[in-house]
């Protein structure tokens, strides 16, 4: 009987994965696939954190397919040529797939799809990554949403997404009568050369258990505090779930059932308050696509033509230390060195460190997230896009430009004892609470107690933030007047 390939992208988990479904449901041989081609995704190739990630999850999901008799056969690009000469060689007569979103994914597959259907093949698309389809939510007038609130009110009158039908995975795949070669996946070299990886590895456990794992937690353990948790980076008050979601070692449909059983159980008042403000964290995350979808320009360019032509500074040194965490600043640096440490970061200070860089530093935006791309680990198009743009005040539901966050305020608010500056600036570590968001501030006496010499262990504010607002808001100004 002729097989079928299955082609895994950004979809690396055997639950709830809807063409593996379709393999499965045509019976007969599975061949399960991933073919590593960077250069076909435009300049948008995975970071060298997405690479880490990658490479583990790669592994992971080579393990669970042994677990069950099967193997993933990896193999490098080009992508189209490569799964044409696979399908002869093991007689394979369908070839199926998960969509991706991001447009050079979009061209490509198109093309590919057109190609192989011309050859023979039995070609067929499924969505493994979304609750929605980006086309099938648009306004009365036809057109895409804009504005999140209204976006997200028009997908709860659609059908609820459906419950996975495969999860648990399966648990046997039908061999082919000879496997074609594979790769050894450490070939694909997605590992870096110097070992920068550590703190990455001491923090996330890439592939589908963890990720399983990863949700288990979140709904017993910190989704009741979700709502009041959430905007405080020290605390382990979200679900940490962003770079498994971008692999698709879960899905979101996964998510969306498991939270709306809890519901089910009889849940509170409480309990029901925190599930919905998730679950419409994940409708951001739906936004995010339905925008990338709709405007494929927005990852290079500014959603409204006013915006273009923003007088951006550029100054290497300030792009730098913003980079390094060096800003003297010590939110917007503590966030910096998670992100370098860890790969990721929290949700609020990445609103405070984006804001300092296109508002205080006034550099680009576009610098800001091409950082983010090489350095998180859940770097994503849609979202990253869709957060560098409301950050600068230029895309869809954007903060308005004007609005400019205060980084001492900020840190005063959401990390009032400073435990998270104390977590990632050990050399702030013993400045008191009153100081240690804002050290330059600090009277001499409380700087040498700490042992804290401004300019030598930590440097002092690279802008003044008072004045980095007025010309912050002196730019807007002359963008305005065209
Ligand atoms: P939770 O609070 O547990 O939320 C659950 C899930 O909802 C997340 O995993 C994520 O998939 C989704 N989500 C939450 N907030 C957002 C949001 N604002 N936009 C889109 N989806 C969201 N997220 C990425 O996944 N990849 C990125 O490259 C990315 N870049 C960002 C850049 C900037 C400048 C900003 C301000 C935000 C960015 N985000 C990005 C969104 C958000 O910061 C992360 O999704 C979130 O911090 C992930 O942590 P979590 O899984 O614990 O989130």
């Amino acid at each position: 009987m002729p097989g079928t390939i299955v082609w895994f992208r950004q979809d690396l988990r055997l639950a709830d994965n809807p063409a593996l479904r379709a393999a499965l449901d045509r019976d007969g041989p599975i061949i399960p696939v991933y073919i590593h081609a960077p250069d076909e995704e435009d300049r948008w190739s995975p970071g060298g954190a997405s690479q880490w990630w990658l490479h583990h999850s790669l592994t992971a999901l080579a393990g669970s397919l042994s677990d069950i008799s099967s193997r993933l056969i990896v193999r490098r690009g080009p992508s189209f040529e490569t799964l044409r000469e696979l399908a002869e060689a093991v007689s394979a007569d369908a070839i199926v797939w998960n969509r991706r979103y991001e447009p050079a994914a979009i061209e490509r597959d198109k093309r590919i799809k057109s190609a192989l259907c011309d050859s023979g093949l039995a070609v067929t698309s499924h969505n493994a990554a979304l609750l929605f389809e980006p086309w099938n939510v648009a306004t009365k007038q036809g057109d895409p949403y804009k504005v999140f609130t209204p976006f997200w009110k028009a997908t709860q009158t659609l059908d609820e997404p459906p419950r996975p039908r495969d999860a648990p995975a399966p648990g046997s795949l039908q061999p082919p009568h000879v496997w074609p070669d594979s790769l050894d996946i450490g070939t694909l070299e997605l590992l870096p050369k110097i070992d920068w990886a550590g703190g990455l590895r001491d923090t996330w456990t890439p592939g589908e258990k963890g990720a399983a794992q990863q949700l288990q937690w979140f709904l017993d353990e910190a989704m009741r505090n979700y709502k009041d948790q959430r905007d405080h980076p020290s605390m382990l008050g979200t679900s940490r779930l962003s770079p498994h979601l971008h692999h698709g070692e879960i899905g979101p449909r996964q998510i969306w059932h498991a939270t709306r059983d809890r519901l089910k159980a009889g849940a509170n008042e409480l309990i029901r308050q925190n599930a919905w403000s998730y679950l419409r964290q994940i409708g951001w995350r739906e936004f995010a696509h339905h925008l990338l979808y709709h405007f494929p320009k927005t990852p290079e360019q500014a959603l409204y033509d006013k915006y273009r032509t923003f007088p951006w500074r550029t100054s290497r040194s300030e792009l730098e230390a913003w980079q390094r965490g060096r800003t003297g600043y010590p939110i917007v640096d503590a966030g910096m060195r998670q992100l370098w440490r860890t790969g990721w970061m929290h949700n609020r200070v990445r609103m405070i460190v984006g804001s300092f860089l296109v508002k205080d530093l006034l550099l680009p935006w576009q610098d800001g997230a091409a950082w983010f791309w090489d350095t998180l680990v859940d770097a994503d198009l849609a979202s990253n896009t869709l957060g560098w743009q409301w950050i600068a005040g230029c895309g869809a539901d954007a903060a308005p430009y004007f609005r400019v966050f205060n980084p001492v305020l900020q840190s005063e608010k959401f990390d009032p004892k400073g435990a998270y500056l104390r977590q990632y600036l050990p050399e702030l570590a013993a400045l008191p609470d009153k100081w240690i968001h804002q050290p330059w501030r600090a009277p001499e006496d409380a700087l040498q107690a700490a042992g804290v010499k401004l300019g030598e262990h930590y440097p002092g504010p690279i802008v003044d933030h008072q004045q980095a607002r007025d010309r912050a808001l002196a730019a807007l100004e002359e963008t305005k007047n065209g």
